[in-house]
């Protein structure tokens, strides 16, 4: 039961629809139950000004409910006038030069609410006949404008197709009606305003982030190549080659770090913009993996590399950006999975060609999973080195050739990454 049909004043019951809805839509439609019920109209629509121009007009809300439904599904027919609406700041009524139901236009004036019940049964004694069509070339037009403290926002227009023309009453209660909905509209847009400053934040805690992080990051390395270039550099001080060969490796090493870092920046920014260049050949996956664990051997000595290849397909890549996937793996165990075992399987599942590589690390929470492969993020108190970027890049990549990196992982037992490749864009898988 409405709360009119509790007896409550519909003044009071639209107030209390505004009021207990967050969501302006809700309390619009809230709102819009008791307006049907005290108020007769065939459509409404709401519009509003589009980029604060007092002549564009968008629809924000329409409503069809009685005759001439489908005619007015659309709302386009309210446009002109909402744009005199909202051009004048007044109150527009349009009605037919000839009045259809002329003869019984006087009682109707008298008994809005009578007429209602009028009107309403007749389209079903008239069928789909002339008496609906006439009516829908006699629509009666009510605009009134949408207002806040300062300006105007937008109209709000109700027809009435073959009348009856609006009472004064009426009227004033459209004025009373089109007060809430402004009211609702202005929630709308602060609401909008509202995410829209909370998405400007999160970018620019983002990228205080991001700045604090790599500077950071190149102060570092830059830090060591002076020092250590300044020592060398010193008069008063003879080193010994040994010495000199270390400050120098050192030296190289970080100059080395650092040009990763940059790269990685660059990287990144040309992955999320799409401009990264790609060079797709034939390759076999099995062969760039191995490739690369061989080198990763090289690299790190100590650690146990386990391969099981179930298939050995020919896919569609870029083996260099492959590899550069797999050596972010690979770095990424030594640094996060420190003297684990890796293990890497490439097997056929269904409509893919999976990669799992596992390590026996200490897992990463359950809590920071779902961030893993975001830009700049990094599993909280972390004390290695790192951008965050990474991850960020190995996704990427991979969803450049049309596949999906994802995560598994158990605090305690390990983590694995796995990457999925389509069978279908590539083919056959040549394995058992
Ligand atoms: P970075 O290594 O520069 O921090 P990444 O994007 O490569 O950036 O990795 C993001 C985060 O994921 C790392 O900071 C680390 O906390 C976590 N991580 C990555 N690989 C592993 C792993 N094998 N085991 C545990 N944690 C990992």
């Amino acid at each position: 039961m409405t709360l009119v049909e509790e007896g409550i004043p519909d003044y009071l019951a639209i107030a209390v629809a505004v009021t207990q809805k967050s969501e302006w839509k809700e309390a619009l439609d809230s709102v819009m139950a008791v307006v049907r019920s005290v108020f007769m109209f065939d459509n409404l629509a709401l519009y509003v000004a589009e980029d604060d121009s007092a002549d564009l007009t968008e629809i924000v809300y329409a409503r069809a409910v009685g005759r001439g439904q489908s005619a007015g599904a659309e709302a386009s027919w309210g446009v002109e006038v909402a744009n005199q609406v909202m051009a004048r700041n007044e109150m527009i009524v349009i009605e037919p030069s000839v009045p259809a139901g002329k003869k019984g236009a006087a009682t109707v004036r008298d008994s809005a609410r009578k007429a209602t019940q009028v009107e309403d049964v007749e389209p079903v004694a008239a069928g789909e006949g002339n008496g609906r069509k006439n009516r829908l070339s006699s629509p009666y037009l009510l605009g009134m404008p949408l207002r806040t403290a300062d300006k105007v926002i937008g109209a709000v227009v109700f027809v009435r197709f073959g009348g009856p023309a609006y009472t004064p009453a009426q009227i004033q209660r459209v004025q009373y009606i089109a007060t809430q909905f402004s009211s609702l509209l202005e929630r709308k847009t602060l609401r909008e305003q509202i995410i829209a400053l909370q998405e400007a934040r999160l970018v620019i805690a983002l990228q205080e982030d991001f700045i604090a992080t790599i500077s950071h990051e190149l102060r570092t390395p830059l830090g060591f190549i002076k020092g250590y270039s300044t020592t060398l550099l010193r008069q008063d001080t003879e080193w010994d080659e040994t010495t000199r060969r270390e400050f120098l490796t050192i030296i190289d090493e970080e100059a080395d770090h650092l040009s990763t870092l940059i790269e990685n920046v660059l990287e990144s920014a040309r992955l999320q913009s799409n401009t990264m260049p790609m060079n797709f050949q034939a390759v076999r996956l099995d062969a760039v993996i191995r490739d690369i664990a061989l080198r990763s051997q090289a690299r790190y000595k100590d650690m146990q590399i386990g391969l099981n290849f179930v298939v050995t397909p020919v896919i569609r890549a870029d083996s260099v950006r492959l590899a550069q996937v797999l050596t972010n793996l690979f770095s990424n165990a030594a640094k996060y999975a420190p003297g684990s075992a890796i293990s890497i399987s490439l097997i056929r599942e269904g409509p893919v060609y999976r990669v799992r590589f596992s390590d026996k690390g200490p897992g990463i929470p359950a809590e920071y999973l779902p961030h893993l492969f975001q830009r700049f993020y990094r599993v909280p108190g972390q004390t290695s080195t790192g951008s965050g970027l990474g991850l960020f890049i190995c996704k990427k990549i991979i969803e450049v050739h049309g596949g999906t990196l994802s995560v598994e992982s158990q605090p305690e037992v390990g983590t694995t990454f796995i990457i999925d490749f389509p069978v279908e864009s590539n083919n056959p898988s040549k394995g058992a």
